[in-house]
């Protein structure tokens, strides 16, 4: 989280603008909260050039809560296309298999998901509800440079990305989507709000089974208010969302000034990495996440010492998630340059106290 956001939302926990009330305890439709969950909406749209014919979606159930809510609500029962680049998308295509019948029309598995399969070799299904890709693997490292043309490879399917752990960090070219989900708490906010994009035409499809407070159509016809959505997620994503517009670097501003941001973050970690004979990352550099940089001690037995060295120095959670090993660097957004050069200046030191 961006520092100033918390101190904002520290600031206006116990009255917020004069209301006498605190955002928690106000009413979802009261015209407080009405104010806040709009100016969301449309700094959110503003942020990222979402266009008209999009709808916003604030809900709950997170990235797995999707993973089922995509399927019961897109796929009418027949069938969806997955590419598997990592853990989640396989996540994605395990749970979808409950509600229709899933093909993987790409898979890096062979590659212990170091590289991004070429679009031109994916196996569309021309009759797929939709396609399933997770744009940034949070766990393996690997990042979607620019979204699959789908039209372009002779499938009319609408393009459905899992942007959970990189939304707001790049810009997204929309005539590639049809429906993007992300739960908020990696990049945006507090955990418990989940934001979904979803374009016009694919309201109205979902299955009878479908739970109305997870049909796009019923919470899209409520403006995210079918039922109450989770009031403080949506209001400090909100403070996120106009930090995040205030942002200069340059001559860039919001998120292209991210980008940028992003861009010279995560140079400056790939190229300490690349250029010591200690340290290792195994995926395709062509492929590279700006915002999750797993790497590893060539020497493993120091993991452990690499670890305890980091804490002191006040750099945490840089320990790998469990089926990748060694260890992870988060990029969020809100971690500054200066996060990244201290973890550099550690990263170096100690391997001229250990190589
Ligand atoms: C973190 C993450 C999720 C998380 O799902 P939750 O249900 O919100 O825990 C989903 N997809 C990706 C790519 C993620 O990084």
């Amino acid at each position: 989280m961006p520092e100033a956001v918390l101190r904002r939302a520290a600031e206006e926990m116990l009255d917020w603008h004069g209301s006498g009330m605190g955002v928690m305890e106000m009413s979802h439709r009261g015209k407080e909260f009405g104010a806040i969950a709009m100016q969301a909406a449309a700094d959110f749209r503003t942020l990222l050039a979402i266009p008209a014919h999009f709808h916003i979606l604030f809900m709950q159930g997170g990235g797995l809560g999707e993973n089922a809510i995509v399927p019961l609500n897109l796929s009418r029962g027949t069938k969806a296309d997955f590419v598997i680049t990592g853990s989640w998308s396989a996540k994605s295509q395990k749970e979808a298999q409950r509600y229709c019948a899933t093909r993987v029309a790409a898979s890096n598995a062979a590659d212990q998901h170091t590289r991004l399969p070429d679009p031109a070799s994916w196996q569309l299904d021309r009759d797929a509800s939709y396609v399933h890709v997770c744009t940034n693997e949070t766990i393996n490292g690997v990042e979607f440079q620019a979204l699959p043309d789908l039209r372009a490879l002779g499938c009319d399917a609408p393009l459905v990305i899992d942007f959970s752990s990189h939304v707001a960090s790049r810009s997204i070219d929309w005539r590639r989507v049809g429906l993007a989900f992300g739960g908020a708490q990696k990049n945006l906010g507090p955990a418990g709000l989940t934001i979904v994009v979803v374009r016009d035409d694919l309201l109205g499809r979902a299955l009878e089974i479908c739970p109305s407070a997870f049909n796009y159509k019923t919470v899209a016809d409520n403006q995210s208010m079918y039922n109450t959505p989770p009031t403080w997620g949506i209001y400090v994503a909100g403070l996120t969302f106009q930090w995040l517009l205030q942002q200069r670097e340059g001559d860039a501003t919001g998120i292209a000034a991210m980008e940028r941001r992003n861009i010279a973050k995560a140079k400056l970690l790939y190229d300490v990495i690349d250029s010591s004979a200690f340290y290792n990352n195994t995926v395709d550099p062509a492929c590279r996440s700006r915002m999750n940089i797993p790497f590893f001690l060539r020497d493993e037995a120091h993991n452990d010492a690499f670890l305890a060295g980091a804490r002191e120095t006040g750099l945490l959670q840089l320990k790998g998630h469990k089926s990748v090993g060694g260890m992870r660097a988060s990029l969020y957004n809100a971690m500054p340059l200066a996060g990244v050069q201290a973890l550099v200046a550690y990263m170096r030191e100690f391997e001229r106290s250990h190589a």
